[in-house]
């Protein structure tokens, strides 16, 4: 389970409306990318989703139960930005396990999870350095560590690649779409990357200006864009 239903969803930061009516469903499982230009509230929406942002209006649900007023750590989400916000002091095993144990699980079983993960994402042979110690690849992938151990029913992901070079953004783009195959979550994906969006998403979500201008599967989007906006942003043929 994991499906997400945002209904009527607006945020108003004073008298400015940032999120305008926003309604999409996603299912369970599915890979849902959020593209958009700078500023049109694509951060905003999913902080309103992982619980970090109160909602103006609408409603959040997460397998059909409101969340709305659910703390962010009892929602089942996972989320990883665009800076890796590790803690500098510990070591990749505790940055990835933290969580787990402030959540009171017992040492054992921290261990075990975490070295799971690790393997997943090729960082066993980091367990034991620093952050600074890793590359910025590393590091990134340390963080959605983090996230994978806590078994979230929902991943948002903002931006995750933006501080990676050219290189290693391809390579971290396809353990992000091995890691959903693998793990078969729900994922949302906020990138302003077309080609991380058509490769990554089953459907593309376009926003512009807090308001949903058109929802598609990739190729959909391509063939048939709504508007020019739409058009341009996925790099339709004019
Ligand atoms: P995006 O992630 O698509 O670049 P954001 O969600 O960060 O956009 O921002 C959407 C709009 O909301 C922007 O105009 C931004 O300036 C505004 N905004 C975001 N957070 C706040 C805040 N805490 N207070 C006031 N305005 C904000
Ligand atoms: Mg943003």
């Amino acid at each position: 389970m994991g499906n997400l239903t945002l209904d009527k969803v607006c945020k108003s930061f004073g008298t400015v409306d940032v999120i305008r009516e926003v309604d999409l469903a996603v299912n369970d499982g599915e890979f849902c990318v959020f593209v958009g230009p700078s500023g049109c509230g694509k951060s905003t929406l999913l902080r309103m989703i992982a619980g970090l942002e109160d909602i103006t209006s609408g409603e959040v649900k997460i397998d059909g139960t409101v969340v709305n007023t659910t703390p962010p750590s009892q929602r089942e989400i996972a989320m990883v930005f665009q800076s890796y916000a590790l803690y500098p002091h510990l070591n990749v095993r505790d940055n990835m396990g933290l969580g787990l144990k402030q959540a009171g699980q017992p040492r054992a079983q921290i261990a075990q999870t975490v070295e799971r993960a690790a393997h997943m994402l090729d960082l066993e042979s980091y367990l034991n350095r620093r952050p600074a110690e890793l590359s910025g690849g590393q590091r990134q992938r340390v963080a959605i560590g983090r996230a994978i151990v806590r078994k979230p029913k929902l991943f948002l992901f903002d931006e995750p690649l933006s501080n990676l070079d050219a290189a290693l953004r391809v390579q971290t783009r396809i353990e992000i779409a091995n890691l959903h195959r693998e793990l078969g979550a729900t994922m949302i994906y906020v990138t302003h990357d077309q080609v991380e969006a058509m490769t990554l998403a089953d459907r593309i979500v376009v926003l512009r200006d807090g308001r949903i201008e058109q929802v598609g599967a990739p190729m959909e989007l391509y063939k048939n864009p709504a508007n020019e906006f739409v058009a341009g942003f996925i790099g339709s043929p004019k």
